[in-house]
């Protein structure tokens, strides 16, 4: 059996839309690899003395609407293959909600959770560090994704200003994004991804007559994504009755509170043990009954094994690439609507970008405006997306990705190809 490629499924999502609109056979050139591919091995000395050798990406796919733009993974599963099709899925991200970047990912294999915090810390500044001038405020700009976090941001922030040799060097906070509030973050960044599941979710709702307040919903990763996209959702009325993390799976008919959970959860008690539910094994987890089905973790978890038992109404997808090519037949075939990754997921880039904006300008919007400003960039991303599927009779996936290529194709057209 050929081995799976996450980079050949980003790289066919696109064509099938690119096939869709005949676009022009130099772009499909162009966008056909990544830029630059960078890796590197790189020793990190443990708490015990020893060095340990451990292997990290980052992957440049496009930058032809401004500099190279992703966030950096730090995961056991972390591989060159996997952060490419990230790349790529940020480049189209970025064009489809017009945010003035390219998209580039990174990612190192550890399991943060088995490192302590010192380790975690010299391991993120000798990442950054081999790095070098391959990031930079206006170049390319790293963020949090899975297993890192806005302390993380801080650290590569730290290490990337102390490398540089210039007067200005303590201007660039802008080099990441995702930051903690104190070293120069947006408010509204930690929440941004989760908010913008829902405002893509309450653009649906609106467009089908779906009353939110009565929907119930199942969550699959509870770590910023999962858990900011089901406390807001619970804000307004939706009930979370289902939940599951790498531990395994809870449910609750009654509804599972968001805040309640999580507490639990940071304490450092898995999910599992959680009082205020039962435990349901996976597939029992996948076949619930439930309006809405957010998959927050990561990419490929709905897949043949799963999809038929589906019965959800709707999959909003918070995490990047979570559902298959062919598990995404069988939901189109049963009727079942995916909001896409690249529009559902565009929340946390989107006010990376604010946040970029506002460093570049000593500035510090309130979190109402950053609220605002977002809802403004999510709908219009909705209804340019809808507008496509229902105009060319496609899935939304596909018309999220017409959207985007329109936009690339133009720059092409109008700035042609060096030389
Ligand atoms: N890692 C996030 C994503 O996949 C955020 C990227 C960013 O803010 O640059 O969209």
């Amino acid at each position: 059996m050929e081995k799976f490629s996450l980079y050949k499924q980003a790289s066919e999502q696109w064509q099938k839309a690119a096939d869709f609109f005949e676009l022009d056979r130099d772009v499909r050139t162009v966008l056909s690899e990544p830029k630059n591919e960078i890796s590197i091995n790189f020793p990190v000395r443990m708490d015990n003395h020893e060095l340990r050798l451990f292997r990290g990406h980052r992957i440049q796919h496009n930058n032809i609407l401004g500099p190279f733009k992703g966030g950096i993974r730090f995961h056991p599963m972390v591989n060159h293959d996997e952060v490419k099709a990230l790349a790529v899925w940020m480049t189209f991200k970025c064009a489809l909600v017009g945010v003035p970047f390219g998209g580039a990912k990174g990612g190192v294999t550890v399991d943060p959770r088995e490192l302590s915090s010192g380790e975690l810390m010299r391991l993120t500044r000798r990442f950054t560090h081999a790095l070098g001038s391959n990031i930079g405020p206006e170049y390319d700009i790293p963020a949090p994704d899975a297993g890192t976090n806005a302390k993380t941001m801080a650290i590569i922030m730290d290490t990337f200003m102390n490398a540089q040799n210039t007067a200005n060097r303590n201007a660039q906070r802008h080099v990441v994004t995702g930051k903690t509030l104190t070293v120069g973050g947006s408010l509204g960044r930690e929440k941004a991804t989760g908010q913008g599941v829902v405002y893509t979710l309450q653009s649906w709702a609106q467009e089908n007559k779906v009353d939110l307040s009565k929907c119930t919903f199942s969550v699959q990763g509870y770590g910023n994504v999962g858990f900011h996209s089901a406390n807001i959702l619970e804000s307004l009325g939706a009930k979370m009755i289902a939940v599951q993390d790498h531990t395994g799976s809870i449910y609750n008919p009654n509804g599972i509170s968001t805040e309640d959970l999580k507490n639990f959860n940071l304490s450092g008690n898995p999910i599992i043990e959680y009082q205020e539910s039962e435990v349901i094994a996976e597939h029992e987890f996948f076949a619930l009954p439930v309006d809405i089905m957010i998959p927050a973790a990561l990419e490929g978890q709905i897949n043949e094994s799963n999809a038929d038992a589906i019965k959800a109404k709707v999959i909003v997808e918070g995490a990047n690439g979570p559902t298959t090519s062919k598990a995404e037949e069988i939901l189109l075939h049963k009727g079942i609507t995916i909001l896409p990754d690249l529009l559902a997921n565009s929340g946390g880039v989107t006010v990376s970008y604010f946040e970029w904006a506002q460093n570049k300008t000593s500035s510090q919007w309130p979190l109402e405006e950053v609220d605002r400003k977002l809802k403004i960039i999510m709908d219009q991303a909705y209804a340019q997306t809808s507008h496509i599927a229902k105009d060319m009779k496609t899935d939304l996936r596909t018309a999220s990705y017409i959207v985007a290529l329109k936009r690339l194709s133009y720059a092409y057209q109008e700035r042609g190809i060096f030389p």
